[in-house]
């Protein structure tokens, strides 16, 4: 059972939204794309994951804090007698291990993913501890994608790997699930401790002049165009939206990029581009949005 379910963070909300609409740069990029195929991975994990006895719960991406140290589990699981924590990994290609060194066979090194795991069990194990549970804590790296390849792989790795992956979940399926008060009180312990968004976000350079204006396809990214009185679609992939409902996701898109600008007619007017009438932008802030008025200027909240 998901007690807590997974989400895109802002950030790559964020990114997602900008690189439609500006050239980023290619260390954004890719740090963009690095980001899109680890919640990919992540989430054909959730898939697997669904497959458990619903006794045994899940907790998808809690991001705690302990003695000021910030980590992130992307999945966490609690039987009967264990938490398992698992650091999934969407890596592609062929890689090796020389002492603690992750690289690729092209010789690009990569952060370690066993410290990082080892590091959040420490954490968690003493967090555990400060709040009055001792459950012992197994973690493991996920490997999610079938075309990764680790060389020289130490037997003693906590490592699943694609071709191991069935058979550990239906281990996992036949664990005991005593305690279940227990488990879920820590799970919704955990969950309330856990923190919005990681306070290290960096964000690329923009504004609202350099973006390229307009309303994108929720499906495919592209730029809708007009199709009729009532709705748009996208020449990209055929998606098709109706105004109302492609200005509003518009908006909350322009709300996340400028969290600082008022939301007033004209803004939004430009920033949807090709919705000719302002007055139809007016109709849907007003059957959507508050209006503030402040007997000199208008707004929407
Ligand atoms: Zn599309």
């Amino acid at each position: 059972m998901f007690l807590k379910h997974r989400f895109e963070t802002d950030e790559l909300i964020m990114l997602r939204h900008l690189s439609g609409r500006m050239q980023l740069t290619s260390k954004d990029y890719s740090h963009y794309l690095n980001l899109e195929k680890g919640f990919d991975g992540e989430k054909q994990f959730d898939k697997w994951l669904e497959r458990l006895p619903d006794e045994l719960i899940i907790v998808n991406d809690l991001l705690l804090e302990y003695s000021h140290t910030i980590f992130q589990i992307d999945s966490l699981l609690i039987t009967g007698e264990s938490i398992y924590i698992f650091e999934v990994k969407n890596f592609e290609g062929d890689f090796y291990i020389e002492k603690d060194r992750w690289c690729t066979t092209s010789k690009s090194e990569i952060k370690n993913p066993l410290l990082q795991l080892q590091r959040s069990e420490s954490l968690l194990r003493r967090l555990l501890h400060d709040l009055g549970f001792n459950f012992p804590i197994k973690s493991y790296l996920i490997f999610i994608n079938p075309e990764f390849y680790l060389y020289q792989a130490p037997f003693n790795l906590p490592a699943i790997f694609p071709a191991q992956l069935n058979r550990f979940i239906n281990k996992l399926k036949m664990t005991s699930t005593s305690q279940k008060d227990k488990n879920l009180r820590l799970s919704k312990k955990l969950i309330s401790l856990g923190l919005k968004e990681t306070p290290f976000v960096r964000k690329p350079q923009y504004t609202f002049e350099k973006l390229e204006k307009g309303i994108t396809c929720l499906s495919c990214g592209s730029f809708l165009n007009p199709l009729n009185k009532n709705n748009l679609w996208c020449q990209g992939c055929g998606f098709k939206e109706d105004i109302t409902h492609a200005v509003i996701r518009s908006i909350k898109e322009f709300r996340l990029l400028f969290p600082e600008k008022k939301i007033t007619t004209s803004v939004i007017h430009e920033w949807c581009k090709i919705i000719r009438s302002k007055k139809t932008i007016r109709r849907i802030l007003l059957n959507n949005f508050e209006l503030f008025n402040n007997g000199k200027s208008t707004h929407y909240e």
